[in-house]
């Protein structure tokens, strides 16, 4: 069994475990790191909650797949059911902000794309989507000025804001709702800064977001 559940502003939460949906070239710089396009709508695929697991314990990736990426995003808890929403909807329905890993077998992201082939095995299997504690939004948090930062070995890879977004949260939560209902307790990944690379075994992690998250794990095993 899944040893994960939501936490908000510190507390274990009631919201249930749902999908994960996130959104894919979100910040031009990262789009063009990948050779990727800048896209004109928000690419959008998910993750199953099967993938949910707790972003402080150590981190459980397969190895015999080809590289493991990480990509830390700006992730969003939701708290009320969205379905063609607008953005003044979308925006009383966040139950919190948080940090997490959209976990990524590059290698084979790279092979199932070059065949036009859906993402899902490299963006999905278990385990593929560690997330942090969520921090309840008040009027004075902007959710499009969060410092996103992941330091690999104390070395800073990643250090974006969310203001260079393409698609700003609210605009993509109600984006999102033209097509898939949003449940309370499903999570929105907004999409990771340029910086993306190759996780070790061993490798030590540390994450924040702005002032409210700060987090540290660790690559903790392989999975066979
Ligand atoms: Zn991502």
């Amino acid at each position: 069994m899944q040893n994960y559940q939501h936490f908000v502003g510190g507390q274990a939460s009631d919201l249930p475990l749902g999908k994960v949906v996130c959104v894919g070239r979100n910040y031009a710089a990262h789009a063009k790191e990948l050779n990727n396009p800048i896209p004109t709508e928000p690419v959008l695929f998910i993750k199953p909650s099967t993938a949910l697991v707790k972003l402080d314990e150590p981190l459980v990736i397969p190895t015999h797949l080809g590289e493991c990426h990480f990509e830390v995003e700006m992730s969003i808890l939701v708290g009320w059911p969205l379905r063609h929403c607008n953005q003044e909807t979308a925006s009383a329905a966040i139950a919190g902000i948080g940090l997490a890993l959209d976990l990524t077998l590059r290698d084979l992201q790279q092979e199932l794309k070059e065949k036009g082939l859906p993402w899902e095995k490299a963006k999905s299997f278990d385990g593929a989507c560690p997330v942090s504690g969520f921090m309840p939004i008040t009027q004075s948090t902007n959710l499009q000025n969060q410092q996103i930062v992941l330091r690999q070995n104390h070395k800073i890879k990643q250090n974006g804001n969310t203001a260079d977004m393409l698609t700003p949260v609210l605009a993509l939560l109600s984006y999102i709702s033209q097509f898939f209902t949003l449940l309370p307790g499903d999570i929105v990944l907004t999409g990771t800064p340029v910086g993306v690379g190759p996780l070790k075994l061993g490798d030590q992690l540390s994450l924040s977001l702005s002032e409210s998250i700060h987090c540290i794990t660790e690559v903790g095993s392989s999975e066979r």
